[in-house]
């Protein structure tokens, strides 16, 4: 019997509104609570409409330009990137770089982890979120797994590792190029940190593993529940951390170094569906991280999850979305009802 409580709790604005001739009008109010992490997500009986003005619409033709201006010169380009970037010693990669098919893996120059790997695709100078079709990120996530697994084999002291993707300039990325990067080593990032123990202690308390108990309880719901595929879940989340956020469950699976050739495929195929949404909703900014358990053993409880959402849609001007609440006070916005995305995907994951 699962466990998991979907909280949430309703507050009222009042105030005497222009938007209501000056008379005394109150809005709705609705914080929903992560059930593992406690999370708080916020929407408001107002901003459904407003969420194209927090996000904006991208500028395609702004984006293009930006590619164009940044092709000359870029070090992921195949007439650059074999000369300008890193190599790993020969004991972790034979050669130094990893060529899996049109993915490349190398250091990245200035890493935040003992272990930090780009992963580009060389000939791919730019692409729109549509353009991350199902092969090609089967073969960039192919890649970025192959390093994980020879990641954690050399070095010894690794004690949890993901693969990360800022894409374009809104999520962070400074290269136009399309990357994605291995992130991981002895110091543990807080937000995993968090995730790693309260599955622990909800497992601990509840005698199952969260996720699967989640997985379980969203396909009983059937309100959130996308897709599911080679034992990978999609699901919108109850409160999401970002905009638009979905995530990808695979219960069976600990870590990352143990994600199969079928896992890998079913994660590209749902998250190119995810990819060609947004920008079919005119975004084109995301982040993703797949997520996995503690390296070596400790913590039970917390399998690989991906977890992508969009960000400001790339624009002259555009604006974060990232202010006080999600950078100080730690929450997030919803706009568009996970219930609602829900259904809207599960008709795309159909076809
Ligand atoms: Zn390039």
């Amino acid at each position: 019997m699962s466990r998991i409580r979907f909280e949430s709790h309703v507050e009222k604005a009042g105030f005497f509104s222009p938007l209501a001739g000056m008379q005394f009008a109150e809005q709705t109010i609705e914080v929903r609570r992560d059930p593992l992490t406690k999370m708080t997500a916020v929407a408001s009986s107002e901003l459904a409409t407003k969420e194209e003005m927090f996000f904006g619409t991208t500028d395609w033709e702004h984006a293009e330009e930006l590619a164009r201006r940044s092709r000359e010169g870029c070090f992921f380009c195949p007439e650059k990137v074999y000369d300008v970037t890193p190599r790993y010693p020969d004991e972790l990669v034979d050669g130094g770089r990893i060529e899996h098919r049109r993915a490349l893996v190398f250091p990245n120059l200035f890493p935040l982890a003992g272990v930090h790997a780009v992963v580009c695709y060389p000939e791919k100078h730019f692409l729109r979120p549509s353009g991350f079709v199902p092969d090609l990120l089967e073969e960039g996530l192919g890649a970025a797994l192959d390093f994980v697994r020879r990641a954690e084999r050399y070095y010894g002291h690794l004690v949890h590792i993901e693969v990360c993707c800022n894409s374009m300039l809104p999520a962070g990325a400074s290269m136009v190029h399309p990357h994605f990067q291995v992130f991981g080593g002895e110091n543990v990032p807080w937000l995993v940190e968090l995730g790693w123990q309260r599955s622990a202690e909800w497992q601990a308390e509840n005698g199952l593993s969260y996720w699967r108990a989640l997985v379980e309880k969203e396909i009983e719901l059937d309100q959130r529940y996308v897709h599911g595929e080679a034992g990978v879940h999609w699901l919108v989340p109850f409160a999401p951390t970002g905009g638009r956020e979905v995530i990808a469950v695979l219960p069976n699976v600990d870590r990352l170094s143990r994600v199969e050739d079928d896992h890998v495929r079913a994660f590209a195929r749902g998250m190119s569906k995810v990819l060609a949404w947004y920008e079919a909703e005119r975004l084109s900014a995301f982040n993703f991280t797949l997520f996995g358990g503690p390296v070596r053993g400790r913590e039970p409880g917390f399998p690989v999850v991906l977890r992508i959402v969009a960000r400001s849609a790339f624009k002259p001007d555009y604006r974060t979305d990232d202010y006080f609440l999600q950078k100080q006070l730690g929450g997030d916005l919803i706009f568009v009802s996970p219930e609602r995305m829900a259904t809207e995907l599960r008709a795309r994951f159909a076809t």
